[in-house]
């Protein structure tokens, strides 16, 4: 069945059972002109935006319908997670070509609820049209913090310790079988699956946030030379990081191997890890280090330190030094 057999209010009625995951300040839901909820009193408000475009940042053939869905709420509750924010609440807004068909979409909204329900996020609207040019869905969410907790990227300071919160290179790995028409199985499935099934980390930022010696933070969406790029040069400062601690994972180093790549490329450069980089004052850092890793499986990883100066430097093992340049996504793509 398509979409258009059953027309626009009936699809809204069919995907929209199930938004509401937590009530708590919800005034209207789906089903007015606008939602409605209460913000918490002296909490911060955020909100973020992702658009996901067919045939730009994926094909339909390369992921799932359910794995579509979740991706693309999982990119913005990672932007959440990056600010030390806690998510509330999003905003779907879809453009369906014609030959896709209902249970397509099903599956679509079945992936974005099963997130939704993990970070007890509610979907309280959005819109739907038709498309003449592929499928894309826009989500926005939205979150909330104290304002002590907001991990901003222009808050590092000279001297602080840069961590990183998972491996970094698995999801380019991912894109690489994907682009090269390689097997998804065996070895290579958790590299495919962190390309089409990233998991936001959500709870890391949280409970980072939460930390008055955490200062700034990003998500590795661009890879991370670029994206801890960013938080130096928002803060004024450089970064020096050191090539043999950026974690790799064992699928990814196996991947590197047969192939005839570089892991530490592929970690600098790959983009759409998700994981998050932090840094964090180094008289603080040790006591911070032990709660998180009480808490969490993955350790916090020190990979550099944020410097004086405005260079972004990679450390060779031997000790030298080079000019990190901005590469990353782009890069990749050129
Ligand atoms: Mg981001």
């Amino acid at each position: 069945m398509k979409t258009g057999d059953i027309g626009e209010f009936e699809f809204i009625k069919r995907l929209t059972g199930d938004c509401v995951i937590n009530t708590s300040g919800i005034v209207r839901s789906i089903g007015d002109d606008a939602a409605v909820y209460d913000p918490e009193p002296g909490i911060l408000q955020v909100l973020t935006t992702d658009l996901l475009a067919e045939d730009v940042h994926f094909t339909r053939k390369s992921i799932s319908p359910g794995n579509l869905g979740y991706k693309s709420l999982a990119v913005n509750l990672s932007d959440i997670a990056a600010m030390g924010a806690e998510p509330r609440h999003a905003f779907v807004s879809i453009a369906i070509p014609n030959d896709i068909s209902l249970e397509y979409m099903d599956e679509v909204y079945t992936g974005m609820k099963e997130l939704a329900r993990i970070h007890d996020t509610n979907i309280l609207g959005g819109d739907t049209t038709s498309s003449r040019s592929g499928l894309v869905i826009n989500i926005a969410v939205t979150g909330s913090a104290p304002s002590n907790n907001l991990l901003y990227r222009n808050a590092a300071r000279e001297g602080d310790l840069v961590f990183v919160t998972g491996s970094l290179g698995d999801s380019r790995a991912g894109l690489h079988l994907i682009l090269n028409d390689l097997p998804y199985t065996g070895d290579n499935e958790e590299l495919y699956m962190a390309h089409v099934r990233p998991r936001p980390h959500v709870d890391e930022g949280l409970f980072l946030g939460g930390f008055d010696g955490v200062h700034a933070g990003i998500d590795i969406s661009d890879g991370l030379s670029s994206d801890l790029g960013h938080i130096a040069d928002e803060s004024n400062r450089g970064f020096i990081i050191y090539a043999d601690r950026i974690p790799v994972s064992d699928n990814l180093s196996r991947f590197c191997d047969n192939y005839g790549f570089d892991p530490v490329k592929y970690a600098l450069e790959g983009g759409e890890d998700y994981v998050l980089a932090i840094t964090i004052d180094p008289a603080k850092a040790e006591a911070i280090i032990e709660e998180y890793n009480k808490r969490f499986e993955y350790p916090l990883v020190h990979i550099g330190e944020i410097t004086a100066d405005t260079l972004h430097q990679l450390k060779e093992p031997r000790g030298e030094l080079s000019d990190l340049l901005p590469g990353g996504w782009d890069h990749f793509k050129s």
